[in-house]
C-alpha cells in the first residue's frame, strides 16, 4: 500500500482554514499553540513509517496519556480494576461530575477525567515514583527516552484544574479514593503534560496494534488479552461523547486529547498518530478526525 500517496493528497486537500473550531484555553498554556500546526505519521507493521507536515514537533499528549496510565494499572491489577471502574461510554462530557452521583463514585470508563483519576489514585498507591515509571513506561515502549514532561502544561493546569480537583474530592467521598487528592491530580496534570510527536506516538501505539509485543525487538510487554481489552475501550470510550461518531467516520480504536492530537490502531497492521489543535465543539481534533475519515476511506483499510 503506498500510504506516503495518501498522505499526500490529505495534506494537499485539507488546511486548518477549512474548519471553525477553537484552539483549548481552559489550560491557559494550551491557547498559545500555533492553530495552523498539521502534521501526519503512519507506523506499519513492517516498520516503514510515512508523514507529513509537523509530524515530528512535539505538543501536549492530554487525554492520551490515559491510554498509557490504563495499561499500567491493567499490569498491576489484572480484572480487579474492574471492581473500581466500569467500561460503558460516558455519553457526557469528559470532565462531567454528574453521573458520579447516582453510579456511587463508580466511573463510567478509564478514558473519563473520573476514571483517569482514579487510575492515578491506584498508580500513586501501588508504585514507588508513579512519575518515573510511567516515564520508563512511555519510553520504553516508543524506543526513544527524548520523551519528558511539559511542566509549564502541568502548573498550567493546576492553575484551572478546579473540576478535576473537584472530581477527585467527590469520588473520594464516595469512597472510590485511597490517597491524598493532591498528590493524585499533581500526577494527574503531569501525565496530561507529556510532550510528543506524532511520529513518537504512532510508535509508542504500535504495542497495541501488535498485541502487547514492541515490534522491534518482540518483547512482551501487556498480554494479549489486555490490549483487547483496551482496544475495546479506545474503540468505544475513546473520544469522548463523540466515540460513536469517530467509529462511524473512521472505523478504527483510538483516543484523543485536547491537545489536537489523536492516535488510532488497525490491529496487526499499522498505528497513525495526527496533530491539529483546533478542537471541534465535542474536544476532538477537528481536521484530525477529517485526516483520518480520509485515510481510511482512501486506503479502505479500517476494523469494519
Ligand atoms: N488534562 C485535561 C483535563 O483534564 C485532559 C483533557 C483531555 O485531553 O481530554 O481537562
Amino acid at each position: 500500500m503506498d500510504y506516503q500517496q495518501i498522505l499526500n493528497t490529505i495534506q494537499e486537500e485539507m488546511s486548518y482554514r477549512d474548519v471553525t473550531g477553537k484552539v483549548a484555553s481552559y489550560i491557559p498554556e494550551l491557547a498559545k499553540v500555533d492553530q495552523k500546526k498539521f502534521g501526519m505519521h503512519v507506523y506499519c507493521g513492517d516498520q516503514k513509517n510515512f508523514s507529513f507536515g509537523d509530524s515530528e514537533e512535539k505538543f501536549s499528549i492530554q487525554s492520551i496519556s490515559k491510554v498509557f496510565t490504563l495499561a499500567i494499572a491493567m499490569r498491576l491489577m489484572g480484572e480487579d480494576l474492574w471492581d473500581r471502574l466500569n467500561v460503558e461510554p460516558s455519553g457526557d462530557p469528559f470532565n462531567s461530575l454528574t453521573q458520579l452521583e447516582y453510579e456511587s463514585g463508580i466511573p463510567r470508563n478509564p478514558f473519563i477525567n473520573a476514571g483517569a483519576l482514579v487510575i492515578s489514585d491506584i498508580l500513586l498507591d501501588q508504585l514507588d515514583d508513579p512519575k518515573q515509571e510511567l516515564l520508563d513506561f512511555v519510553r520504553k515502549i516508543t524506543g526513544d527516552d527524548d520523551i519528558h514532561y511539559d511542566k509549564k502544561v502541568a502548573s498550567s493546569e493546576k492553575s484551572t484544574g478546579y473540576r478535576n480537583i473537584a472530581l477527585v474530592n467527590y469520588i473520594k467521598a464516595l469512597g472510590n479514593i485511597k490517597c491524598d487528592v493532591e498528590p493524585i491530580v499533581d500526577f494527574y496534570f503531569h501525565q496530561c503534560s507529556l510532550a510528543m510527536s506524532c511520529k513518537q506516538l504512532s510508535r509508542a501505539f504500535m504495542i497495541f496494534a501488535n498485541r502487547g509485543k514492541i515490534l522491534e525487538t518482540n518483547e512482551k510487554i501487556l498480554k494479549p488479552k489486555t490490549v483487547k481489552r483496551i482496544n475495546a475501550l479506545m474503540q468505544t470510550c475513546g473520544f469522548y461523547d463523540e466515540a460513536g461518531e469517530f467509529s462511524f467516520q473512521v472505523g478504527l480504536p483510538g483516543k484523543s486529547g485536547v491537545g489536537g492530537g489523536i492516535v488510532a490502531i488497525h490491529p496487526d497492521n499499522y498505528s497513525v498518530a495526527v496533530w491539529s489543535p483546533i478542537l471541534n465543539e465535542k474536544g476532538n481534533s477537528e481536521l484530525g478526525m477529517k485526516a483520518l475519515e480520509r485515510f481510511t476511506t482512501l486506503t479502505g483499510v479500517s476494523v469494519f
